[in-house]
């Protein structure tokens, strides 16, 4: 435990675009004490989701705020009967070494803290598959999109944290499974290891022939992550009574000129929607919580246990490089969910020492 904490804040209300130099300022203080109700922990790993940069661009966050972002934490000091030092807890610690939880509720609407077990399964997934990416994916194929044995499923930024999700779900209710993702890594691992039909490069000039090829009976569920010219070359694809997921636009997220994605994206999709008589589901997880986190974290910790989805973490080592990480994260240079490991993991190991002297590891 270093004595002091650590914390990146809001530097200014980011300018339109992606994250760059003068977004974050690196700031250091005491190690608060924890108050009456209260429990102080040390972050242990640190998620970099996309929405985190919304919050930013929107104003959410203000300046000087310490920024926003789940965590997987350690409890070192507890004036709160519910947790014990020792004890490993789901909590909304932020880009920070330490924090203090007391009872509430986190901005998607999940009760914090929550303890975790780790024996149940490695706690860093309580922020990725067995977390608030998971629920996203399973309430959007599952709940929303109903698939049925046979049906062909598009799953954009396939192998990242939501899409890996989305098309192991579909791909075990008896979907064929088609990815699309960036480099040739990531397209190999999601057919390879995660067990998609197929996954066609974004980044290749081809890239609307390929989906085509990889779709010779069309699309019935797009889980769209992506938007543009991803999305483009979906929609003439799309069967009758077909249904997309609307999770996420991130290639919209960097645009300078102001243009308002949400409404571009409708009315591209329009004239294809009503053709085939397409259902949208606009999606957003903090809905889904109450009525089927507990039915997910069931269903997904028996996938897992039984080797019928596997999960790929990307883990940058020191807090002191998440803003280069968020970046690398929103424009596809990390592979797999982005997590920072901000202290020593005591469950598992590398070390946070030995994770730095490796290097970090970003998409090759
Ligand atoms: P990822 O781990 O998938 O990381 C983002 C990925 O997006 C990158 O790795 C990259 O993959 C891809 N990407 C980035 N820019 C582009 C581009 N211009 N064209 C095509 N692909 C691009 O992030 P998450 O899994 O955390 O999030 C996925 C989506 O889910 C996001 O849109 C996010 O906003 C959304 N989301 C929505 C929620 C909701 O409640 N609706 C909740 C949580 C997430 P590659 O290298 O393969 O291109």
């Amino acid at each position: 435990m270093t004595d002091k904490n650590q914390a990146w804040t809001l530097a200014r209300t980011p300018p339109l675009g992606w994250p760059s130099d003068g977004d974050f300022a690196w700031v250091e203080g005491i190690v608060p004490s924890p108050g009456p109700g209260q429990a102080l922990t040390r972050t242990i790993y640190l998620s970099l989701d996309p929405y985190q940069w919304g919050r930013r661009r929107s104003g959410t966050e203000a300046v000087g705020d310490i920024c926003h972002g789940r965590t997987v934490s350690e409890v070192l000091q507890s004036r709160n009967e519910s947790y014990q030092p020792g004890d490993f807890i789901f909590n909304t610690n932020g880009w920070q070494t330490h924090g203090l939880v007391g009872d509430g509720v986190d901005v998607f609407g999940y009760m914090f803290p929550r303890k975790i077990d780790p024996g149940d399964a490695p706690i860093s997934t309580a922020i990725g598959i067995l977390g608030m990416l998971g629920l996203t994916a399973y309430s959007g194929l599952y709940v929303q999109c109903a698939p049925q044995p046979g049906e062909t499923v598009v799953v954009s930024a396939a192998s990242g944290g939501v899409g890996q999700a989305a098309g192991q779900i579909a791909r075990i209710k008896g979907c064929r499974v088609v990815g699309v993702a960036g480099i040739q890594a990531k397209c190999d691992y999601v057919v390879n290891e995660l067990g998609f039909d197929a996954c066609v490069s974004h980044l290749a000039d081809s890239y609307a022939d390929d989906l085509r090829i990889a779709c010779p009976d069309g699309v019935d569920i797009y889980y769209e992550n992506v938007g543009g010219k991803v999305y483009q070359g979906v929609l003439p694809l799309l069967n009758k009574n077909s249904r997309i997921t609307l999770c996420g636009m991130i290639s919209q997220y960097g645009i300078t000129d102001g243009t308002n994605a949400g409404e571009v994206w409708r009315e591209t999709g329009a004239a294809f929607f009503e053709r085939v008589n397409t259902s949208v589901h606009g999606l957003f997880v903090g809905n889904y919580v109450a009525s089927h986190q507990a039915e997910f974290l069931t269903e997904m910790s028996g996938w897992i246990q039984d080797g019928l989805v596997k999960y790929r973490e990307d883990v940058s080592a020191g807090l002191e490089t998440t803003p280069e990480v968020f970046s690398a994260m929103l424009e596809g240079g990390t592979f797999g969910k982005t997590l920072v490991l901000v202290n020593d993991d005591p469950t598992t190991s590398p070390s946070l020492a030995e994770h730095r002297a490796r290097g970090n590891v970003l998409a090759p």
